[in-house]
């Protein structure tokens, strides 16, 4: 080792990126397009433009260029919480007795609590830009919500947030978040909407989905004038955002002339993800380096695991384009997991094609482990980790422990999404020996497989 390298690497303020990366540039083989659902032909512009804003909609078709400037402004809100600090896991590697070498990066050092503030911040920008008087959107665990309220509060935008019920009741503290910053927050599903009102006489006492907030959001957006629709995840701009993540992780490696052997990162809809692994990924795909790559998700929702790569609704209401990823089915409702924002049915399409093109990997894990790890995690770190981020840190863990196995001095890094401090009730069940690990059998992953649309 030439240098002795910081519990913290930070890179300077002018170290932020000033070009998001897009991985898509890179991919011999595209991710399959979006298709419109009455005429199954890849959705265009002017189709998207009706729901997304404009520029938007250019980087989400944006297949060629693999880098898109970063517009000064986002930059100088990014400056308000990044460059985001990259942790050498000193105190965890001693405490798993293990040769290898843990790094995090950690995302969590904004009052959103998460990385989805990279992309709010985006999404709203461009809003504002195309004139618009507001966004509508969904949030699972309320982090989405949560950083798009802020970014829209910055901005002076209108925010109307559709909360997954199950949320919305355990944690009304994520909703007074939102409401400080001025969003107007309504439990879903609803009976504010046609589909809000559809679902819950279908499913009365559901305690909601990602997909039926999604549909919710959507049809508000389309039927008010000077609104459109902005989503935290799944999509393919919200990982070009995202991308920042990586591209700051990369730099600050550099740096340091430390090459990464593992990256993980935990996958709800693959947006984390995605933005950590891109430049690493980039240089997978053009041949330059090998990376391992693991993405890691609950077993109580295994897309990549259990689901089918197929074109599918991305909402319970079916009102959106398809997309080719890894479902599990639009109608597949997750028992109430903790980790709420890893509850969506599918997955990133630029992660699914990369999956199956067996670029990267995918583990699932059990709840109760996940907990452990991440109260392992609190006691040597410091760092609360949010649950959904703890998914990362259990296979770190465990990769490092393989390590202490075979006495590989492994480079391993992962994502730190975002801090747990509104998730004590999830803790709280955990220490209290309450929680449970609930695996969907394979019967009710079929009973929503069998529904996926035939393209
Ligand atoms: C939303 C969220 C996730 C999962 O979403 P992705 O789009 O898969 O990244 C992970 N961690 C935290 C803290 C989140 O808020």
């Amino acid at each position: 080792m030439s240098q002795e390298i910081p519990y913290k690497i930070y890179l300077s303020e002018a170290e932020i990126p000033k070009a998001w990366y897009n991985m898509r540039a890179d991919m011999k083989e595209k991710p399959a397009p979006l298709l419109n659902p009455g005429t199954l032909k890849p959705m265009t512009k002017e189709e998207l433009s009706v729901v997304f804003c404009e520029e938007l909609v250019d980087q989400e078709l944006d297949n060629d260029n693999a880098y898109i400037p970063i517009p000064e402004e986002i930059r100088n809100f990014y400056k308000m919480y990044r460059p985001a600090p990259l942790i050498r896991a000193y105190c965890l590697e001693e405490k798993l007795k293990t040769p290898a070498k843990i790094y995090y990066k950690f995302e969590g050092n904004n009052t959103s609590g998460s990385h989805k503030l990279n992309s709010a911040i985006a999404q709203a920008y461009y809003a504002k830009k195309q004139g618009l008087k507001g966004v509508t959107t969904e949030t699972g665990a309320g982090q989405w919500g949560t950083a798009l309220s802020m970014a829209c509060a910055y901005l002076g935008l209108d925010c109307k947030v559709y909360m997954v019920k199950v949320s919305y009741e355990q944690k009304p503290f994520r909703r007074e978040v939102m409401r400080t910053y001025g969003a107007s927050v309504t439990p879903s599903p609803s009976d504010t909407t046609q589909i809000g009102r559809k679902i819950l006489s279908e499913f009365p006492g559901t305690t909601g989905s990602l997909g039926c907030a999604i549909s919710e959001a959507v049809e508000v957006a389309v039927n008010t004038p000077g609104y459109r629709y902005v989503l935290g995840s799944v999509l393919n701009q919200v990982l070009l955002h995202q991308s920042v993540i990586g591209l700051e992780t990369k730099a600050a490696l550099d740096k340091y002339g430390v090459k990464a052997d593992i990256v993980i990162g935990c996958a709800g809809g693959g947006s984390n993800l995605g933005g950590l692994i891109a430049p690493f990924m980039g240089e997978k795909l053009r041949g330059e380096a090998d990376y391992r790559i693991i993405a890691v998700e609950p077993q109580s929702c295994p897309s990549f695991t259990r689901g089918r790569y197929a074109y599918d609704f991305c909402d319970t209401g079916m009102v959106c384009p398809l997309a080719k990823m890894y479902t599990l089915g639009s109608s597949f409702i997750p028992a109430p997991n903790h980790a709420g924002g890893l509850r969506y049915h599918g997955m990133s399409s630029t992660l699914s094609k990369l999956y199956d093109d067996k670029m990267m990997e995918a583990v699932s894990v059990k709840q109760t482990d996940v907990f452990r790890a991440a109260e392992m995690f609190a006691r040597v770190e410091g760092i609360l980790p949010a649950p959904e981020s703890s998914h990362a840190i259990k296979v770190a863990v465990d990769e490092a422990l393989k390590c202490k196995e075979t006495g590989e001095a492994k480079t391993i890094v992962f994502g730190l999404t975002g801090t747990g401090y509104f998730d004590m009730v999830a803790y709280e069940k955990f220490h209290d020996n309450k929680m449970t690990d609930y695996i969907p059998t394979d019967e009710e992953l079929e009973a929503s497989l069998s529904k996926l649309p035939k393209v």
